[in-house]
């Protein structure tokens, strides 16, 4: 007498850059065959919307529970390989080890005896030690056979439920959309986001060399000598590109002096610096009837308010998604007032502000050593026509 069952083993999501490979090991019982309804649905995965797999994966599912009077017409096991395995021994051992499983789950359901052959579409030539023959490698049989297929449909709405869970984790990644393989427009939001997650494969070359990336950061400078200890600090962690941008500075000479002593830091530091115009039209429009507030007060307030939102269009505008000011280390500024700028900044806009309070860890101490050490100019007022006249 023949033996039984032939089974056929697929994978889904062995190509993407991140989380599970998925493995299905199949088999439907000679004597008991699906309905010719079900036959006709079962079709290559990839051509069945992701509505119409889990409508056929229902039936699959319901196909396989034994019932009153009544023996399963498929038998299969499904196994789930995550990206950490992946990372440590490959991603082909890693299918290798999901089919294997898979195929281990299935050989709890039914007679190793009655096995005629196992089957698999790939090249990749595995044995399993649990199998006394080895399986039958053909590529291309995933565009005609139907249970290779239902393998597929099976591992497939498998991975989609894991997506979704994920999906709620990572809104950003929008993996419900995207499978994630590596496109220009992953490695474009990884590279912007310099947020590789727990769920991707950190050993594939192009996540890691991004893993490896500095993240990058938009700072803003308000005067010169306050950006040089930030700089100096902040440059391990971060690719820094500086943002000049004090239009507010009387008179111009004096603006003038402050911009050359700042491009100097910058290339004592080596670091790229973008200079934005002098602009005190916006300045006294923003501050008009606020003349006579003393340092700190409404005045300041606005003063922060426009520098952070130019900065944070910068920032958008280079694609550069952290960004923050040296504003608050200096004595003369509040830092909650800062922050609350940034606060309102940051709920309506993906970049994110770093909070750093550069008045900590003596930066503002060892801002003026700097500028002593390296014969900087420095100045004694903050910088608008009204800080100078105080
Ligand atoms: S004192 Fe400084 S922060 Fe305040 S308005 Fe003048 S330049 Fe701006």
């Amino acid at each position: 007498m023949s033996k039984k069952y032939k089974i056929w083993i697929d994978e889904a999501w062995r190509g993407p850059w991140l989380w599970p490979v998925v493995a299905c090991a199949l088999t439907f019982d000679k004597n008991n065959l699906p309905s010719k309804k079900l036959l006709d649905k079962i079709n290559d995965s990839k051509k069945l919307s992701e509505k119409k797999r889990e409508e056929i994966f229902e039936e699959l599912i319901a196909l396989s529970t034994p019932g009153l009077n009544k023996t399963p017409g498929l038998y299969f096991g499904v196994w789930i390989v995550d990206n950490y395995l992946i990372d440590q021994v490959n991603i082909k051992q890693a299918n290798k080890e999901a089919m294997r499983r898979a195929l281990i789950e299935l050989l709890r359901k039914i007679n190793k005896e009655d096995i005629d052959s196992v089957l698999i579409d790939w090249n990749d030539k595995y044995k399993f030690s649990e199998l006394e023959k080895d399986p039958i490698y053909v590529i291309g049989w995933d565009g005609k056979v139907l249970e290779i297929w239902a393998a597929s449909i099976i591992a497939k709405v498998f991975r989609d439920k894991l997506i979704s869970t994920y999906s709620l984790l990572y809104p950003d990644l929008n993996l419900e959309n995207h499978k994630w393989y590596g496109t220009k427009k992953h490695i474009d939001y990884l590279t912007w986001t310099n947020k590789v997650t727990w769920i991707h494969r950190i050993s594939y070359k192009p996540v890691k060399k991004i893993l490896e990336q500095k993240e990058k950061l938009l700072l803003h400078i308000c005067c010169w000598p306050d950006a040089t200890i930030p700089i100096v600090d902040l440059k391990d962690q971060y690719d820094i590109t500086c943002f000049w941008y004090d239009p507010n500075i009387h008179p111009k000479s004096e603006y003038n002096k402050r911009l050359k002593a700042f491009k100097k830091v910058c290339e004592i530091e080596d670091i790229p610096y973008i200079e934005w115009e002098y602009d005190t039209e916006t300045y006294f429009t923003e501050t008009k009837w606020l003349e006579v507030c003393p340092e700190k007060w409404e005045r300041c307030k606005k003063c922060y308010d426009f520098r952070l939102k130019r900065t944070l269009e910068e920032a958008k505008k280079l694609g550069i998604i952290n960004y923050t000011t040296t504003l608050t280390i200096s004595p003369h500024k509040d830092k909650n007032k800062i922050f609350e700028t940034w606060i309102k900044l940051n709920k309506t806009n993906k970049e994110q502000f770093l909070f750093l309070d550069f008045k900590k860890n003596d930066w503002f101490k060892r801002s003026i050593e700097y500028t002593k050490i390296n014969n900087i100019y420095r100045q004694n007022y903050c910088g608008c026509v009204y800080s100078k006249k105080n």
